[in-house]
């Protein structure tokens, strides 16, 4: 039987990162992956939908330009969208193809070894790989389980990917859909409506159960992005309760029900289900070695990515934390740190950075109002507009705000900020380096930031908070504010 220092059960991002790791510290590993490397990081997640969005965003832009000079709309097939879609991922596939093929050739390092077939742990050491039917077993000293996770289903409700998807099968679609309904207005489903609104081919329903999409954010970004979705055509149901959904000769039928006793039924050519995703533990095993669950995931209890039993370990969308590219990459790599190498401090899930894909981007760090409020959390806020951005004006994309939280005392400390608009991804990482060095934000009120960009606001927000902006919040009252927020009381402050 073949023995491994280490096998990793799962070639997503984190099942590829954790292997990566391994062979860092030079010990022989093995990563099995039963479909296709990459996994939801590439294949119907976030490879794909990102390049969704670009391209919707793009279409979006061009055709917001060319109404204003009279032209007719820019209108790309779904072929050619889906051209596109399949090149992006055809690229990322060639280069975990060719990553694996090299680092298993004579002249790398020998310790890295690619199984391609379903695994299933037969005991707390051993796992069975099962490649069509030819199966074999190997050893290993320790496993790290990485087998992510799939959409969660509804009752009653027949996903059959054509009619009613999921985001395994929206890539698949033969055409633009002529409307759509969206249930689930979290992230993803948000996303979805987003890519949908911006290609201007598709009439789209979302079903948002609380009164505002994307209720855990604060309430100026959530009334922005419903505003645009909804001068895109959207319609969004707020508090609305999903009765019935269902596929009547190739379309979909569904009825919702409202806090006033009103119902609804409106008909559809679509359905995507985005009500959030289930860890992938069918045929896993666990049970052959004693692997306990919790209710999010896999029992990984107080003992950081570790499971109840000491050499397994489970990582990514599977530990039912964080669902994310990056978390999952962290969780992997910090495993592989602890079986391998000197023993860490825990992972911190404070201050993840996060981007939602909407129109506008959404990028985020640390607390936000809401959570301030809620902790009872005294804090100082600041926060500018986009539209006093030098190069904002210039992109013609002012639509956006920076806010930034920080302590209520004289060191003001960064506790959190949120960055809504163009480029707002790129922009959230300087201060999530502050924050995790605890820094106070004078250092970024004097270094030089590159001009014209948008990262500068962050620069004014910081000298407002000093007291030495450039334009003045007492001037620009609708585009500059400052405040404190104590007890959930905003108390402006005097700033000139
Ligand atoms: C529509 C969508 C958009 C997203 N957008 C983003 C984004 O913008 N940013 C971001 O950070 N995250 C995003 N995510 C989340 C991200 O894709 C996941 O968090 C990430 O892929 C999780 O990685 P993972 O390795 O844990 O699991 P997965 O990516 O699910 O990979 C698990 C792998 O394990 C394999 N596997 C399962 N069982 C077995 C078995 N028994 N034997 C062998 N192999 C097995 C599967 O085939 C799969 O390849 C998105 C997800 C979706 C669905």
């Amino acid at each position: 039987m073949e023995k491994f220092d280490l096998i990793v059960i799962g070639g997503g991002p984190a099942g590829y990162a954790a292997a990566m790791r391994a062979i860092d510290f030079g010990r022989s590993v093995c990563l099995i992956e039963k479909k296709r490397v990459g996994g939801a990081g590439v294949y119907n997640g976030a490879l794909s939908s990102k390049t969704l969005w670009e391209l919707s965003q793009r279409v979006r832009n061009v055709n917001e330009t060319i109404y204003s000079f009279g032209r007719e709309p820019f209108e790309p097939s779904w072929q050619e969208i889906k051209k596109t879609l399949d090149e992006a991922v055809f690229e990322r596939k060639f280069q975990y193809s060719c990553h694996i093929k090299l680092l298993q050739t004579e002249s790398m390092n020998q310790s890295f070894h690619y199984e391609r077939g379903h695994g299933t742990l037969l005991n707390k050491n051993e796992v069975e790989i099962d490649h069509d039917g030819f199966k074999k077993t190997i050893w290993g000293e320790n496993i790290i389980l990485a087998t992510g996770s799939s959409p969660r289903k509804l009752p009653n409700m027949n996903v059959d990917e054509d009619v009613i998807l999921t985001s395994d099968g929206i890539d698949d679609i033969k055409d633009f859909p002529e409307s759509i309904v969206i249930v689930g207005a979290g992230v993803i489903g948000c996303e979805y409506a987003t890519i949908f609104a911006n290609f201007g081919r598709t009439k789209v329903y979302l079903i948002d159960r609380q009164d505002r999409i994307l209720p855990f954010e604060d309430e100026d970004i959530s009334t922005m992005v419903a505003g645009n979705l909804e001068k895109r055509g959207v319609t969004i149901h707020h508090e609305a309760q999903l009765e019935r959904l269902e596929n009547i000769g190739g379309k979909v039928e569904y009825e919702l029900s409202y806090p006033d006793g009103s119902r609804e039924t409106i008909q559809v050519e679509k359905a995507l289900l985005s009500v959030g995703r289930t860890p992938n533990i069918k045929g896993l095993g666990i049970e052959n070695a004693g692997v306990e669950m919790s209710k999010r995931g896999v029992h990984i209890g107080d003992n950081d990515t570790q499971t109840n039993i000491p050499n397994i370990y489970a990582v990514g969308d599977l530990s039912g934390r964080i669902a994310l590219v990056n978390m999952g990459e962290i969780e992997a790599r910090h495993a592989v740190e602890r079986i391998f190498g000197e023993v860490k401090k825990p992972i911190s899930y404070d201050n993840v950075c996060t981007i939602m894909f909407l129109n506008p981007e959404v990028a985020a760090v640390g607390v936000n109002e809401k959570e301030c409020i809620e902790q009872n959390i005294p804090v100082k806020v600041v926060k500018i507009d986009y539209s006093v951005i030098a190069r904002a004006i210039a992109m013609r994309k002012t639509q956006g705000f920076f806010k930034i939280i920080v302590t209520n005392d004289d060191e003001m400390k960064i506790l959190g900020m949120r960055a809504v608009g163009e480029h707002a991804s790129t922009a959230i990482q300087a201060v999530a380096l502050l924050i995790q060095m605890n820094e106070g934000i004078e250092v970024l009120a004097e270094l030089v930031h590159p001009h014209p960009s948008i990262v500068e606001g962050i620069q004014e927000c910081v000298r407002m908070l000093l007291n030495k902006s450039i334009f003045k919040s007492s001037v620009f009252k609708d585009k500059l504010a400052c405040y404190s927020l104590v007890d959930g009381v905003k108390t402006p402050l005097e700033r000139l």
